[in-house]
Parts: structure tokens; sequence; C-alpha cells
């Protein structure tokens, strides 16, 4: 086994001082995974359901399972039962089929919404107006096995900082809105290529993946 993995970790966290940090562990293997729990590490993203389960099953169970990717509906069930945080809540309907899941489960769900802040047009998201239309309703307020925790946001893919930086200050300043009055805690922003930036425009939460396993 080597310690690359370990060192990775260890040298994020040293640049990124009390910032959480999901390992994004998506398409890694059991081996990798075991490496990234034997360094200590417990916060593991992933975006797909079925390898979420699958690598829920044969890992310890004291990991917190982080669905960072778009969730489907109907395969709310099958993760409701141990899921840490959804970081991709991007409607209503959704919300909706996690609480109801998690009202099964006898449990509160946390989540944070997804909102979409970069150019491109392929990336899942709210726009600030949809969240605000969320929080307004009736059928948001009377969710009872949920609770918000904040936002979620992936910048532009671009070499442009200035740019990035511009969509993740718009992203913090939704954030700074709400965050007292829906007691919010976190501002989940940053990933390999942009997690230094993300944490100059305060984000609290990165989700790393190619840099750890690198
Ligand atoms: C894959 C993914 C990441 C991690 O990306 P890296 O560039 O590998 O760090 C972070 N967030 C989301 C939503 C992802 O899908």
């Amino acid at each position: 086994m080597s310690h690359r993995i370990c060192e990775n970790i260890k040298q994020i966290e040293q640049e990124v001082e009390n910032v959480h940090l999901v390992v994004v562990s998506k398409y890694r293997s059991l081996p990798e995974l075991e490496e990234v729990y034997a360094c200590g590490h417990r916060n593991f993203g992933e975006n797909r359901v079925q390898e979420t389960l699958d690598k829920y099953e044969k890992l310890p169970k004291d990991i917190n399972w982080h669905i960072i990717g778009h969730l489907q509906t109907n395969k709310v069930k099958y993760i409701a039962p141990f899921v840490h945080l959804i970081h991709s809540v991007d409607s209503l309907k959704l919300l909706q089929t996690i609480d109801k899941e998690a009202q099964k489960n006898n449990r509160i769900i946390p989540f944070l919404f997804q909102l979409h802040i970069a150019q491109e047009e392929t990336k899942f998201g709210l726009s600030a107006e949809e969240l605000e239309d969320i929080l307004q309703s009736d059928d948001f307020k009377t969710l009872e096995n949920v609770k918000s925790q904040g936002l979620m946001g992936m910048a532009s893919l671009t070499d442009s900082a200035y740019q990035i930086k511009k969509e993740f200050n718009s992203l913090l300043m939704l954030y700074t809105k709400h965050k007292a009055l829906y007691n919010w805690d976190t501002l989940s922003m940053g990933m390999s290529s942009d997690y230094k930036l993300a944490v100059e425009c305060g984000s609290t939460m990165i989700r790393v993946g190619s840099k750890v396993f690198q």
C-alpha cells in the first residue's frame, strides 16, 4: 500500500484549515477507499446511488456518505437509511421524496440546495429565483424530516480565476442572505482544480477527488 493517498489528504487539510474535506470517491476501487479510511478519514462523496450502496455494504459503518451528484426521486429510498448529507437537492419534488423516505426511516436527512452558478448549460442546480420560490412555499415549510444545512455549487470549468471567484461569490451572497434564518452552517464549494479559490471565497466544505487519488 502506498502512502500517497494519506499524504495528499494531509496536505489538502493543511492548506485549508477549519474547512471540512469530503473525499470524492466516485469511480474509485474498494482498496482505494480502504486506504482513505485507514488514514482516519470518514467523509466520502459519491454521485451514483448503486455505487454508493455497493460501497456502503462492503465498508465500515462509521463512514459518512455524501451524495454529491444528481439524484433521481426513484433512487432516494435506497440511500435514505444511511446517507449523511445530500449536496444536490435541485427541486421541491426531490425534497418531498427525501422527506417521505426519511420519515419511513424515522430520521431527519440533512441536505444542501444545489445552485447553478456556472456558465455551462449542462450543470444541474437551481437558479436564485427558484431557491427563493422553494424557501417561501408552504410545501417546503411543512416538511419535517429534512433539514437544510446550506448550499452547494460548482464553478465553471475555466482557467479564469476571476470568473470562478465571481461564481463562488454569487453563491456566498445567497448563503449569507439565508444563513441566520435557516441556521445554515455548510457552504459546499470547491473541487480539485478550484478549492483554494473556494476557500478564499468562504467555502466551509470542499469536495476533492482527483487531487487525493493522483
Ligand atoms: C467529481 C465531483 C467532484 C470532485 O472533482 P475532482 O475534480 O475530482 O476533485 C466534486 N464535486 C462534484 C459534484 C463532483 O461530481
